[in-house]
């Protein structure tokens, strides 16, 4: 990749080289000119992503920045029900697709609207965990055949909602977790005489794969066992409530990479369901929970990264083998219900990140320090430099990091001076580098060796906080694919980590998708006085409301984005919200703006009795403090054009 030219490079090579056709799912392309597209129908209708910050820049908001593609939603919430239908259809099942969207997985109330509008025609409904998702549930929902699945612990209040709905005629199903949960359904049920809508979460013995995976198993949190279920049926028939229990619900974690793990889940509660029909309950749905995965980074394997199998094999999978494990034992076929969130909502969204910054450890030293007299420690280093070719890799750069420590010891005893110390970093790189060069040519590569380009990259440091936008990546070390929104048509050519402006240390990304394992570096266009845009892909998907308030950055701007219809490559931005306000984030942790600006009053004419200050000075500062209270969290970097202090060379 070095020794060609960069006019060797081209829109195509960028296409691979960030691999946005195989984890885009059609979604996302290169044009010509280098700029990334977004295809929200994975037709040929495509948005130039920059235009959106562009226009939203118009708009007052600037990076960091998430950007909703509204239709690419609606086009996912089509594809998983239309997706089932074709199962069905195909594998001659008796029952329908009953999904639902579970509301933890985005929240936000258009993402809300817009799933709910999309999901119409397929009477797609909506999972709660929570009370509050609850009552957006019950006052978002429409529509008789469509289901609200209630799951998480619940308490009397909860159950009192979900009863409310029944009254209301919603087929709203209360899915059991825990046996004291099904005593306060039975009392509040008698004391109402709302018949209630009841599944029973299974707890599989089939094990998840993956990040998520101790959902199910002996020490899963959630479900009954199997002598539970046994003790439940007798507490629902001693009720009389026997006819209420309509549902097995399972649900084995999230982003399942391995599709023999869900067919394996799907077979044992295929089985759960049956046992319970034959003893002559109603039942009428089999829930298999959520675990579709998003293939983070296109390899299509069962890294926890990515998943093994399309959205077909998976609606296939359930679908053939649900209706198997019926006929032999004779049960009517189910409806069956999935809780598929990540998979619905990932693709639709994605952060857009300003770079302001390069750090690099070795040019800022450079060559500019030539101690007046030189220790042997620095002159040794020169030798290490000057003589490539005498010794192996390796044993050039263990003596070169000796070299390395020897002068930093040499300096806390007080025998080296500042110059001497530079000089001897500055070499040490230097040789790291020309190391680094060789090692392109080889083929295999010593593990310290191969560390190299990461200890080499040079940190990009860009304007947001992983706290708030990236809580998975910090927390689970889950990868999202990371690309330029522009300048594809340039070679790529600095290796990089990135750096978020939290004053924390793991604030920052330093693992990023590769076709085989991790990379610890991702190799991205040098900055050149412009503004240089990143985006993360796939972060519709919990990301949003995780974030965390750390350094008070709190929430980012946000647009919503909408395909213009009569226009080629049209769209507009039908919303555009603000991100936080400092005063609105000082408020969160009990601050009062009015009771700071007093206190810096204060403060203020004291300094000015003092004649610390200018009275006319005074009055200016308080006025820049109050007016920084209306300013936004994160940093405010100078338009394009204006010259910023800190020159990217
Ligand atoms: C979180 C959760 C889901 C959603 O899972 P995804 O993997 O995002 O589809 C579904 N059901 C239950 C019970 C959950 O807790």
């Amino acid at each position: 990749m070095k020794n060609k030219s960069a006019s060797a490079w081209s829109a195509a090579k960028s296409e691979e080289h960030f691999g946005f056709r195989r984890w885009g799912s059609g979604h996302y392309s290169v044009d010509a000119d280098g700029f990334v597209n977004v295809h929200p129908e994975a037709d040929e209708r495509g948005i130039r992503v920059l235009d959106v910050v562009d226009e939203a820049r118009g708009m007052g908001l600037q990076a960091p920045m998430v950007i909703r593609f509204q239709d690419l939603l609606r086009h996912r919430v089509i594809q998983l029900n239309e997706t089932f239908r074709q199962a069905i259809k195909q594998e001659g099942y008796k029952g329908e697709y009953r999904g639902v969207f579970p509301i933890k997985v985005n929240q936000l109330r258009e993402v809300v609207d817009e799933v709910i509008a999309a999901g119409r025609e397929y009477s797609y409904g909506l999972e709660a965990g929570s009370k509050p998702e609850l009552m957006i549930a019950l006052a978002m929902h429409e529509g008789g055949q469509r289901l609200i699945i209630c799951n998480g612990y619940k308490d009397q209040e909860y159950i009192q909602l979900a009863l409310l709905g029944r009254k209301l005629g919603k087929k709203i199903i209360l899915v059991v977790e825990q046996l004291s949960e099904l005593d306060e359904i039975i009392r509040l049920s008698l004391e109402t005489g709302v018949k209630p809508m009841i599944g029973f979460r299974a707890k599989l013995q089939t094990r998840g794969e993956g990040k998520w995976a101790t959902s199910t198993g002996d020490d899963a949190k959630f479900g009954l066992n199997t002598a539970e279920i046994l003790f439940a049926v007798e507490k629902l028939k001693a009720a009389r409530l026997g006819s209420a229990l309509r549902l097995i619900h399972f649900h084995i974690g999230s982003q399942v990479p391995n599709i023999l793990t869900i067919k394996c889940a799907v077979i044992e509660a295929a089985r759960f369901y049956c046992q319970l029909a034959k003893m002559g309950f109603p039942m009428g749905y089999l829930d298999v929970g959520g675990g579709l995965g998003i293939d983070y980074d296109g390899s299509r394997t069962n890294f926890e990264s990515s998943m093994n199998y399309s959205l077909e094999e998976y609606a296939r999978d359930i679908v053939f083998n649900v209706r198997e494990i019926c006929r032999s034992s004779g049960v009517p076929e189910p409806d069956l219900v999935s809780e598929s969130g990540r998979a619905v909502v990932a693709p639709h969204s994605l952060l857009v990140l300003e770079v302001f910054e390069r750090i690099n450890k070795r040019e800022s030293l450079g060559q500019k320090h030539q101690p007046k007299q030189k220790h042997k420690v620095v002159t040794d280093l020169e030798v290490l430099l000057r003589n490539k070719t005498r010794l192996g890799r390796l044993e050039r750069y263990h003596d070169a990091l000796q070299k390395k420590n020897e002068a930093l010891s040499l300096f806390n005893l007080g025998y080296l001076d500042l110059e001497n110390r530079a000089a001897a970093e500055s070499l040490y790189w230097q040789i790291c580098e020309q190391i680094e060069k060789e090692n392109q040519k080889a083929g295999y590569l010593p593990e310290e060796l191969h560390d190299l380009k990461k200890v080499l990259a040079d940190q990009y440091v860009c304007n947001f906080s992983v706290f708030q936008s990236l809580l998975d990546h910090w927390g689970l070390d889950q990868l999202f694919p990371i690309a330029p929104l522009h300048r594809l048509k340039e070679k790529p050519t600095v290796n990089a980590v990135l750096v978020d402006i939290t004053c924390d240390s793991d604030g920052k990304i330093d693992r990023f998708i590769d076709l085989q394992d991790v990379k610890d570096y991702i190799t991205l266009h040098p900055l050149n006085n412009k503004p240089y845009y990143l985006g993360i892909y796939l972060t519709g998907a919990y990301q949003d409301i995780m974030g965390d308030l750390h350094n008070l950055f709190g929430r980012v701007n946000e647009v919503h984005v909408f395909l213009e219809e009569d226009e080629p490559n049209g769209f507009y931005i039908e919303e555009a919200l603000s991100g936080s306000k400092i005063a609105d984030v000082i408020e969160g942790v009990q601050y009062q703006q009015e009771d700071l600006c007093r206190r810096m009053k204060a403060q203020i004419d004291a300094a000015t009795k003092k004649d610390m200050v200018k009275p006319r000075e005074g009055v200016r500062l308080l006025e820049e403090f109050e007016r920084q209270m209306q300013s936004k969290t994160y940093l405010n970097i100078e338009p394009k054009g204006a010259k910023r202090k800190s020159a990217t060379r």
